[in-house]
């Protein structure tokens, strides 16, 4: 058992926390010194955790089940959001992938796909956000992918979706930055959890030497949420080359929208002509 750290700061909202990355964020934060409010589907899963984190770090945790996809769920998660004033950090982790193509994919679960990993974090964020910049305390971190910056790799609905949770978060930054409020994007690669299985490709299938322990990959995203890094790609080594990446993007933005379409494409506009 290790010794209850007596820190307080404050209530950390993890979801998709019975399992996988979201299990071991919750072991890490209450570490640190933070109560904890865990939700996921699994009521069992989640007590059991709880009495465990309860037990070896001492801090209060309570436990939400409630399937993020449904609205009334949803609801309860956002109305905790807004009325508890304790809540300081949201960790939007939930989420669900798949492997197939296109043309393979049933569209049907590519729509509870953009629920739970779109629509659901949008919602927390939202319930969350006016309170962290009302106390002017607060942070988000909000878990994409890889495949957000690599959506070839795979299904193109969970890329798109990552894609997303990436640019939302660069808009929350740029929104809330200064107003208090702190906003991580974590981009993990291959991380070995139940995740793949889910997905149809169990984790044993894939090249071993790209896949990282759930428990390296979430102390490597806290670290970089201590340095203070917007986005945070745990595997990546040269971390100047997501620097190079964000001044490229950044670059165009005085070019991006203008009067006229570039020459390139030959349009005789009123203006040229
Ligand atoms: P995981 O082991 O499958 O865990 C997913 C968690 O989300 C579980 O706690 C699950 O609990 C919960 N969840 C699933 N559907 C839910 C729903 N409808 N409502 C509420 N909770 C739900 O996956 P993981 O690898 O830890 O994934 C966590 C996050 O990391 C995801 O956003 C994923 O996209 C991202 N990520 C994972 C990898 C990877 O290689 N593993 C790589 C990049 C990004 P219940 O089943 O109890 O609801």
């Amino acid at each position: 058992m290790s010794k209850a750290n007596n820190a307080n700061l404050g209530t950390a909202v993890i979801t998709g926390a019975s399992t996988g990355i979201g299990a071991i964020y919750a072991d890490r934060l209450a570490r640190r010194g933070y109560d904890l409010v865990l939700v996921a589907r699994s009521a069992d899963r989640l007590q059991e955790l709880a009495n465990r984190l309860q037990a070896t770090h001492g801090r209060s945790v309570r436990t939400v089940a409630a399937d993020l996809t449904q609205a009334a769920d949803l609801a309860r998660v956002e109305e905790l959001l807004r009325s508890d004033a304790s809540v300081t950090l949201l960790v939007n982790n939930a989420g669900v992938g798949g492997t197939g193509p296109l043309l393979q994919s049933d569209i049907g679960k590519m729509q509870d796909m953009i629920a739970l990993n779109v629509t659901a974090l949008t919602r927390l964020t939202y319930a969350a956000a006016p309170g962290f910049v009302e106390r002017k305390q607060g942070a988000f971190i909000n878990i994409a992918s890889i495949a957000a910056i690599a959506p070839e790799i795979l299904n193109g609905v969970y890329g798109g979706s990552k894609a997303y949770v990436v640019a939302f978060s660069q808009s929350l930054q740029h929104e809330l930055g200064d107003k208090g409020v702190r906003v991580q994007t974590v981009l993990p690669g291959a991380t070995a959890t139940d995740f793949w299985r889910i997905a149809g490709v169990p984790v044993e299938h894939l090249d071993q030497n790209i896949v990282m322990r759930a428990e390296d990959m979430v102390d490597a995203a806290l670290a970089g949420f201590d340095q203070g890094e917007f986005a945070t790609v745990p595997a990546l080594q040269d971390g100047a080359k997501w620097d190079a990446y964000e001044r490229a993007r950044r670059a165009m933005h005085p070019e991006i929208s203008g009067t006229q379409p570039a020459s390139r494409y030959g349009v005789a506009t009123a203006k040229a002509a």
